[in-house]
Formats: structure tokens, sequence, C-alpha cells
């Protein structure tokens, strides 16, 4: 029986827009996704000093905030570092960790991610965990385990009412930023894949139930063809999220 998940669709600003400019981008925003009602859930992510003016800005609103990062541990000695409980103050839902560009750039590894997803969960958000194959590894046919290893260190010491709720989120690092999507297919296969090992990791209902979105390239022209594939539960967008416009279009598309 395939569960009834709720679309999830994610705004990735990464290390752009100025306070202002994200008040301007979240006031668009609002106008064009205010008729949705509840089929979608939107999410826009932005750099950690738009969160408090954004908290404050979307009072009210349907669009939930979601942090980029976060560190593990909740307070102390840890220069330039921003905790989950700090995040959870700021209204934040959600928080992304283990984006590809944390793995690659700052030297992210399987079992930070999986720590920064328990302080997270422990300071009451969603982690939605990044999980995917670089050209190489797909290249070379290790697609399927790449994902499996980063999905089996991400969830390591999760229970079954943890991962429910969870968002993971598959975005081939050849996709992003770079304009070629993954196909239908190849995303579907990959979520189809991940989805089973929540099964064997989990049960039947704790796989019908996480949701997993599709990352990388995620533009208003293949959005609905991505986000039709039955196991692609929403989308985690980058550059397109950056434009009111083409991110109402995702999310219509949704
Ligand atoms: P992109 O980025 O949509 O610009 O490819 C996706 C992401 O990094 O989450």
């Amino acid at each position: 029986a395939t569960a009834r998940r709720r679309k999830i669709v994610a705004g990735n600003w990464k290390m752009n827009k100025s306070v202002p400019e994200a008040l301007a981008l979240v006031r668009d925003l609002r106008g064009q996704v205010a008729s949705l009602g509840d089929t979608v859930e939107v999410v826009v992510a932005p750099p950690f000093v738009a969160l408090q003016p954004l908290h404050v800005a979307l009072e009210g609103a349907p669009l939930a905030l979601a942090a980029q990062n976060c560190h593990w541990e909740s307070s102390g000695a840890f220069t330039g570092e921003i905790s989950a409980p700090m995040l959870a103050e700021l209204g934040c839902a959600y928080v992304i960790v283990g984006h590809s560009e944390r793995r690659q750039l700052f030297g992210d590894t399987d079992e930070q991610v999986n720590k920064r997803a328990k302080a997270v969960r422990a300071a009451g958000m969603t982690p939605i965990i990044c999980v995917g194959e670089t050209l190489a590894e797909r290249e070379a046919n290790q697609t399927l385990a790449v994902v499996e290893r980063q999905v089996r260190g991400a969830l390591e010491g999760f229970g079954v009412k943890d991962v429910a709720g969870f968002v993971l989120a598959y975005e081939p690092v050849w996709a992003i930023g770079t304009g070629r999507n993954a196909t239908a297919a190849q995303a579907q296969e990959v979520h189809a894949a991940i989805r089973g090992l929540v099964e064997r990791l989990y049960d039947g209902e704790t796989a019908g139930r996480v949701r997993i979105q599709y990352g990388g390239s995620v533009k208003p022209d293949n959005a609905a063809e991505l986000l039709g594939q039955p196991d692609v539960d929403g989308a985690l967008v980058g550059g397109a999220s950056l434009k009111a416009g083409d991110f109402a279009a995702i999310v219509k598309a949704a």
C-alpha cells in the first residue's frame, strides 16, 4: 500500500540574499503560493542571519523555515558555530544536514551528519538529510552503494518514531548547480532504493511515511516530471529558489 505523503518543496538559498533581499523574496513568494492551500509544504532555507527577520516576517504564513546546517553540540566553546536549540528558538522547523557542499567543501562525514541530525531531532526539529553520489561514483556504478552508506550513516541510532517523520533528499552531486538534472527515471530508481533501504532498516510503515526529496537542477520546466515519480515526494531547490516566480512555479508543479 502506498502511503499518502504530503509533498515538500524547500528552497536552499545557500550563501545568497542579504536580509533586505530575503525579506523581499519571501514577501513575493508568500503572495504567489497563497492560493495553494496545504497540498504542498513550502520551506525556505536562508542564511543564518536572515532567520530571525524571516521568523518575524513569516508569522502566520504557510511557509516553514529551515537552516542550512547546525553544530551537534548545544552550546560551548565552538567559535563560529550555531547550535540546534538556537535554531529552534528562531522558529526553524527543519535543518538541512549533510548537503554535498558541506561534505565536499567542509569535510562533513557520515558520522558528523548523524550527530547533526541527532541534535536537530533533540531540539524538536526535523532534519532534511542530503545524500548523493558524485559523477565518478555514478560512472563506476557505485551510486546505490554510496547512497546506502550515507543513509545508513545518517540514520545510525535513530528509531522508527524519528525516521518516519524525517525528510531525506537525494541530490546527485553532478546535478547540483550544473543545469544537468537527473532524469525522472534515474531519480525514481534511487528514491525507490532509499525507500527499500528504510524498509529493511525499519519497517514498511516507516518507509511509506518518510519523505524523499529530489535535488539537483530542479527548474520550473522539469519539476512536474521529476515530482510525478511515485517515490519523489518533493524537491530541494538551489538556484531556482532565488527567484520567487521560479520557485513558486516549482511548488505549483508539485
Ligand atoms: P541546484 O541546487 O538546484 O542549484 O542544483 C540544489 C541543492 O544544492 O540543494
